[in-house]
């Protein structure tokens, strides 16, 4: 079995889907999250940057950032895009906020195609947030695009144990989570879920009851993060106190095969491992090197013979 054949990973995925390479762009919305301005929480998530993990977006007008991605070399890679709103939580805000930020990409992005005469398409809008941003309101607005674009919404679980989310500053639940993703799914809208690997208080146990909620829902992909410290969060400073240590790439890797062989088969595969800022990270050193992790997972699922969903009616429940 060729290494292709051993995952349902997105990029064989959108290529099928498009009929060519189809790439992302990343998109600072300006949003913030209620975890950060105090209607939850402040402070954040425990390993969450203050940048809400856009480090590497700029915080300019949408159609700036447009701008220059497509005067980019990184246009020039695919002619297939997805709009993607990444970092803090991109339904947390008004309906009429949302959708003039939605529209201000979707109807620039086409714009820019249009006047610079490329010969590229939108396809896709991407929305990341945290599960405790959907309502009804927002599941009709992004509705109303998918006449014309497949719509996704990313939601972070990052762990099926509620213990460990309330460790982590968190401030949702999995029944948060059960009820975003019922909401979506009654709107016909894709979601891929976030779970973070190595999470502080987490044993293999808890992995392995992470795998068999997303197991039991209807969800259409998964994205695995590595969890890395970065400056300025609460789990810095556990680190520096010696409270946590983060997993070595062997482990990681180890536990990365384990949601492979266990994750049900029509689960796409969206990420194999965290994208650490590098000027900010400070722990784990692996981290700071891409291929390690991609190359590792892609040798041992072919060395150790495992391949997607192998294992997954062994932990149905
Ligand atoms: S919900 Fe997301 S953006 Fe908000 S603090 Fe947590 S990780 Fe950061």
């Amino acid at each position: 079995m060729i290494v292709k054949q051993r995952m349902n990973y997105i990029n064989d995925v959108l290529k099928e889907k498009y009929g060519e390479r189809t790439l992302k762009i990343g998109i600072d919305g300006g949003f913030t999250c209620p975890n950060r301005d105090g209607s939850k929480a402040f402070g954040g998530c425990a390993f969450c940057s203050t940048r809400g993990s856009g480090e590497h977006l700029k915080s300019v007008p949408i159609h700036e950032q447009l701008e220059s991605y497509f005067s980019s070399y990184k246009a020039s890679r695919a002619n297939s895009f997805i709009l993607y709103f990444q970092n803090f939580s991109n339904t947390y805000d008004t309906i009429p906020n949302l959708k003039e930020k939605y529209e201000e990409a979707i109807v620039g992005a086409n714009e820019i195609i249009r006047q610079k005469s490329l010969n590229k398409k939108i396809v896709g809008l991407s929305i990341a947030t945290r599960p405790d941003c959907i309502s009804k309101e927002v599941c009709k607005l992004l509705s109303s695009y998918q006449n014309k674009l497949d719509v996704t919404v990313e939601l972070g679980l990052q762990t099926a144990n509620d213990a460990t989310k309330q460790n982590l500053n968190l401030c949702y639940t999995n029944e948060d989570f059960l009820n975003a993703v019922m909401l979506l799914q009654k709107y016909h809208i894709d979601i891929v879920a976030h779970v973070m690997v190595g999470l502080p208080f987490e044993t293999h146990e808890d992995l392995l009851k992470t795998v068999q909620f997303l197991n039991g829902i209807p969800i259409q992909g998964i994205k695995i993060h590595s969890t890395y410290v970065v400056k300025n969060t609460k789990l810095e400073e556990m680190y520096v106190k010696g409270e946590y240590s983060p997993l070595s790439l062997e482990s990681y890797l180890q536990e990365v095969m384990f949601i492979i062989s266990h994750i049900r088969k029509d689960i796409v595969i969206h990420r194999i491992s965290g994208d650490a800022p590098k000027e900010l990270l400070v722990a784990p050193e692996w981290n700071r090197h891409k291929k390690w992790i991609l190359n590792g997972v892609m040798n041992r699922l072919a060395k150790e013979d495992i391949w997607q969903g192998m294992e997954y009616q062994k932990t149905d429940t």
